[in-house]
């Protein structure tokens, strides 16, 4: 075989994340009693860079820097060279909590096994002012707080049920029950532990899911450590392009971007043409109301502090008039 350029090149050091190797086996805790702690990692933010300059040619290296082929490679959804690196986590988490994490199927998982051993003795518990409220408008989510007084009786029913489930539990083990039998009836708030191995992109992926604010809360405490704590000083240029790019960013349908035309060409007849084509809104009682694709489209105008230019419009009387029923 032919010799190549770069394989003449000097055997290249494993790269190394000083600011990660200062953290390495240390627990950051989660919520009451949960944590996230690096157990091992492989490359850094220099990996990145290695691997894409093989695709690019060395010729780049003198052109760019790292930090700008890095956020090159974010920004157009170059992923590979991402999958360089791996991180290694042993996380206690609650197994509500667990069940959502476990869905992202490209990770690699070794879990405490309650089959084997006796459950972790420990239960997520909630103070009484956390108690929060079902959301309106969002079937999934919560929004606001219950009154700490009904939090009190709320917190006392949990401790009861928690104690009671693992006095049922302790009193199957004792009676010699099978432990993967004995523990069908402890709370889905039992603590369990697992260690959990991604590679960047994929880790990318769970942090954009999951520090969204859509997701469950207690989820994003875990998501927000992994990348403020964790990612952010692995991989600082890469978390930063994460951040600018995924995280912060927002994607524009076709339709958002023929909207966004109309309203700064301040075409009120196009638009409204636009928006019964499209099914956007309807006139129910007199009043539009809109789909919910419309509604996101509202969120995502807030993003510019533009927010309040369409639904004033739409609730002009004579365009009102005009919707369909
Ligand atoms: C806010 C929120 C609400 C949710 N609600 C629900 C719910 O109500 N019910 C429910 O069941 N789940 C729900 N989920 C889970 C969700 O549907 C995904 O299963 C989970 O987020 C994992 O995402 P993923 O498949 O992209 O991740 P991963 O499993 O990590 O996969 C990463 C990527 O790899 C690719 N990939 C992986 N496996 C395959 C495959 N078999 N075929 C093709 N491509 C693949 C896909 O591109 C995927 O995006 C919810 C998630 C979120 C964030």
């Amino acid at each position: 075989m032919a010799k190549t350029e770069s394989l003449n090149e000097a055997p290249t050091p494993r790269h190394r994340s000083e600011a990660l190797d200062a953290i390495l086996g240390t627990p950051f805790k989660v919520l009451d009693d949960g944590f996230v702690r690096v157990v091992d990692y492989l490359g850094a933010d220099e990996s990145i860079v290695q691997a894409a300059r093989v695709s690019y040619g060395a010729g780049t290296k003198k052109s760019r820097e790292d930090r700008g082929l890095i956020r090159y490679l974010v920004r157009h959804a170059h992923t590979t060279p991402l999958e360089m690196c791996e991180l290694k986590l042993h996380v206690r988490v609650p197994m509500d909590c667990w069940r959502q994490w476990i869905r992202h199927r490209t990770a690699n998982v070794n879990e405490y096994s309650t089959r084997y051993s006796i459950a972790i003795d420990g239960s997520q518990t909630t103070p009484p002012e956390r108690w929060r409220k079902q959301s309106a408008d969002n079937k999934q989510g919560s929004e606001g707080w219950l009154d700490p007084e009904i939090g009190r009786r709320l917190t006392e029913g949990e401790r009861e049920l928690q104690d009671m489930s693992r006095r049922v539990y302790a009193e199957r083990l004792d009676l010699g029950v099978a432990r993967e039998q004995a523990r069908k009836d402890l709370p889905l708030s039992t603590y369990t532990e697992a260690y959990w191995k991604v590679d960047l992109h994929n880790l990318l992926h769970f942090l954009w899911l999951r520090m969204d604010p859509h997701a469950q809360a207690e989820i994003r405490e875990y998501a927000n450590v992994i990348g403020h704590e964790i990612v952010a000083r692995w991989v600082p240029m890469a978390w930063e392009a994460f951040k600018d790019y995924r995280l912060g960013a927002l994607a524009v349908s076709r339709l958002e971007v023929e909207l966004i035309r109309l309203l700064a060409s301040r075409d009120d007849k196009g638009l409204l043409d636009f928006v019964t084509a499209e099914e956007l809104v309807r006139a129910r009682n007199g009043i539009p109301v809109l789909a919910g694709e419309l509604k996101e489209f509202l969120g995502k105008l807030g993003r510019f502090g533009l927010e309040d230019r369409l639904s004033p419009l739409l609730s002009r009387p004579e365009i009102i008039s005009r919707l369909p029923a």
